[in-house]
């Protein structure tokens, strides 16, 4: 089963306006040339529909005779509706529907209703297309079968032209089942059957020219939540009506037989949109957690990191500090903690500006990095004041880390656009006294190292009072 793509684009519309403004004559002419001739084609193709009599293709369905619409001017418009947008494909099928009526008698103000069916069911696939962001070659399970779901809903949607067209032709209410059955079901089996295999094909191209053209698209607006409501509430409205349509149809045709199969086909019907609910419902609610977790862990890292070196922040650093602490006690184990100071930093920042000093907080924390281990926590504690924990080390191998850091500072070279300096770091060692109270002591006497340090004549590690013993 294919998951759905974080590729996959949403759907965004051709603008029509950007095409005249910022698109090539060659792209205006082609397009807008294009479509003109497509409605152009769809009118006429609408109104050979009543010239030729062309009502359907009989087909027995729930025990009653249906005539299956077969409307090619759909096919076009809905194409164009799923590749350039909703205008695109609405215009021309308003066009060919009220052309059609009209040809056929239709009084004016019917056929201006008349022509809404088709743009009202492309609007409920676009809708479903803007709240969930899904292929549209129809490769893969989940695109072929949100694409059936939407035709379904599209389809009942677009079939309420029927009721117009047989009230205006004053048919009986028993002869409106097999219009009403005839219009959606030819209109769901031709974009299923038609449209999909056509949209397959067509899409991979379309798609990447659309995607090389993302300057002529409509600026999309975050209304993912809107369409959503929007799909839920046409899936559910399509369903509703659909129901009620068919058995208050199928009531009034007086034929038990046909209220029983049409109730079983409502039935079937019925369970299928269920499926599709729950099965859409269930990848949203994946791609909604995945999302989440996404956010959650860039949360989590803005919370912990320190911006500028890309260390463990404060906060961070005092957590872990806490933890190591009480994780050392109940071991045993000697765990070491060296803070680092800057020497004379104000003095790097006044010669050379505060950029060359951020610039050399950032190459410490580098310099940092290449000399601790995995397990080892680096942290920013303060302005120009860095911790480093050492888990499970000692006295010793704590000075030889601090000395070879403190080497390694001083010998490189601070780089900073034109500019290139030098810094020296002061360090203050200290190991873990499980007798202490708390980390906050331990720290202290890190602190204490420290200052000695600065006081000793800085570039230099000290050793806290009783690392010093115990190395002795
Ligand atoms: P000492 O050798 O005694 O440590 O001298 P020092 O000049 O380093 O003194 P101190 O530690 O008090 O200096 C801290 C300076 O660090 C002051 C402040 O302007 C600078 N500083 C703190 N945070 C930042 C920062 O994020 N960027 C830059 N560029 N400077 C910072
Ligand atoms: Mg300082
Ligand atoms: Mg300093």
């Amino acid at each position: 089963m294919s998951k759905p793509d974080a590729e996959v684009q949403p759907y965004r519309e051709l603008s029509p306006l950007r095409l005249w403004r910022c698109g090539t004559r060659r792209q205006q002419a082609c397009l807008f040339g294009g479509w003109l001739a497509l409605l152009v084609l769809c009118v006429g193709l609408g109104v050979g529909m009543v010239i030729w009599r062309w009502s359907g293709i009989p087909f027995e369905f729930g025990g009653v005779a249906v005539y299956l619409t077969i409307y090619p001017p759909l096919w076009i418009c809905l194409l164009l509706t799923l590749t350039l947008g909703w205008w695109w494909g609405s215009i021309p099928a308003y066009c060919a529907t009220v052309s059609l009526a009209l040809y056929a008698g239709m009084p004016w103000s019917w056929a201006l209703l008349f022509g809404l069916a088709n743009p009202l069911g492309f609007a409920v696939m676009v809708i479903g297309y803007e709240a969930i962001a899904m292929r549209r070659d129809l490769r893969g399970l989940n695109a072929l079968l949100f694409y059936v779901q939407q035709s379904f809903v599209a389809s009942v949607f677009s079939s309420s032209g029927a009721l117009i067209w047989s009230y205006t032709n004053d048919y009986d209410r028993t002869a409106l089942l097999p219009v009403w059955q005839g219009w959606w079901l030819g209109a769901f089996l031709q974009s299923v059957f038609i449209v999909g295999p056509l949209m397959a094909m067509l899409w991979p191209r379309t798609e990447r020219w659309l995607a090389d053209h993302a300057h002529l698209m409509r600026d999309t607006q975050t209304r993912s939540r809107v369409s959503l409501l929007g799909l839920l509430g046409s899936i559910t409205l399509g369903v509703v009506v659909y129901g009620y349509a068919t058995f208050s149809l199928a009531e009034a045709q007086l034929n038990p037989e046909a209220l029983r199969q049409t109730m079983w086909i409502f039935y079937w019907v019925f369970v299928a949109i269920v499926l599709f609910m729950a099965f859409f419902g269930y990848q949203l609610f994946m791609h909604w957690q995945k999302s989440q977790n996404i956010l959650l862990d860039a949360l989590q890292k803005l919370a912990t990191t320190d911006a500028l070196t890309g260390l463990l922040n404060r906060r961070e650093a005092d957590r872990r500090l806490a933890a190591e602490w009480e994780r050392t006690r109940r071991s045993g184990h000697s765990t070491a903690m060296v803070l680092l100071d800057i020497d004379h930093f104000k003095q790097i920042n006044d010669r050379y500006g505060h950029l060359a000093g951020d610039a050399a907080l950032r190459h410490l924390a580098g310099v940092m990095k290449s000399v601790m281990r995995k397990v080892d926590l680096g942290a920013r504690y303060g302005g120009e004041e860095f911790l480093i924990v050492l888990p499970e080390t000692g006295v010793r191998g704590a000075h030889a880390f601090a000395e070879r850091l403190r080497q390694e500072v001083a010998e490189a070279k601070v780089v900073h656009e034109q500019l290139s300096f030098q810094m020296q770091v002061s360090l203050g060692v200290a190991i873990v006294r499980p007798e202490e109270v708390s980390y906050e002591r331990w720290f202290s006497r890190a602190d204490q190292a420290l200052y000695r340090a600065k006081e000793g004549g800085r570039n230099r590690t000290e050793l806290d009072q009783t690392a010093v013993e115990k190395l002795a």
